[in-house]
């Protein structure tokens, strides 16, 4: 059995609670490869609040590189228009053909699942884990889902990471008031947002 996961965001930046979180899928769920996989065009978001492409591809690489299971995937870099999920897992499922795949993402993203592009088909053709941050309300998800059908909803895992007290928007808001983000991501994405003086205007 092949079991693959992905992990879905924008990474502006990626932190230690995004690791944390595709590292215990990687474990819990026995896969053999995780995917980071940054959206390009997040579906919902106004694309001038989102820093460029190029750095958020450039952090996320820079910082799975010392995990052997973990890769970066320009998938949805490549593709023209806005990061449909399902269209990244039909990709992913075409070029891997794995047994099981695994959509790995924020509670608050899968929050919103309904109105996603072709949920159904979504829910048919992978699993979502829902990562969840210290504080979240968990019964928010389980309230928010319950239209769904059951063969559906048993798609849906939840997960509760701790390292998630850290945050991007946290991230951001520090680098704008000048606090610290050392040891909240790896040194080298640390290094990159001051060279490349991101985060400054928020
Ligand atoms: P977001 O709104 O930026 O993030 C929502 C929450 O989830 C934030 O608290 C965020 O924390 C957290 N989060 C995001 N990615 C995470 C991850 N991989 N692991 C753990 N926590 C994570 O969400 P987004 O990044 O734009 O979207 C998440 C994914 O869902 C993307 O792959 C996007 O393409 C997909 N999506 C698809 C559709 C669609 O197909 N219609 C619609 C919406 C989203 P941080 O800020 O700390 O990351």
């Amino acid at each position: 059995m092949s079991s693959i996961a992905i992990m879905g965001g924008t990474f502006d930046p990626i932190h230690y609670g995004h690791l944390v979180a595709a590292e215990q899928v990687r474990h819990e769920f026995q896969c053999e490869q995780v995917l980071f996989i940054p959206a390009s065009i997040p579906p919902h978001k106004d694309k001038r609040l989102i820093s460029p492409v190029v750095h958020r591809l450039a952090m996320t690489q820079m910082a799975v590189v010392t995990n052997d299971y973990f890769t970066v995937s320009t998938l949805e870099i490549d593709r023209s228009g806005p990061s449909y999920t399902i269209d990244t897992v039909k990709a992913v499922k075409e070029k891997y053909n794995p047994d099981n795949l695994y959509f790995i993402t924020g509670a608050d993203a899968v929050l919103e699942i309904i109105s996603w592009k072709n949920v159904e088909q979504l829910l048919s053709a992978c699993n979502f884990v829902a990562a969840t941050r210290p504080g979240y309300d968990i019964s928010n998800l389980q309230h928010k889902l319950d239209g769904l059908p059951g063969e559906h909803l048993r798609k849906i895992i939840s997960i509760y990471i701790p390292a998630l007290a850290i945050s991007s928007t946290d991230i951001r808001r520090r680098v704008h008031k000048g606090e610290p983000i050392k040891y909240l991501l790896p040194e080298p994405v640390e290094h990159y947002i001051k060279k490349n003086n991101l985060y400054k205007e928020v």
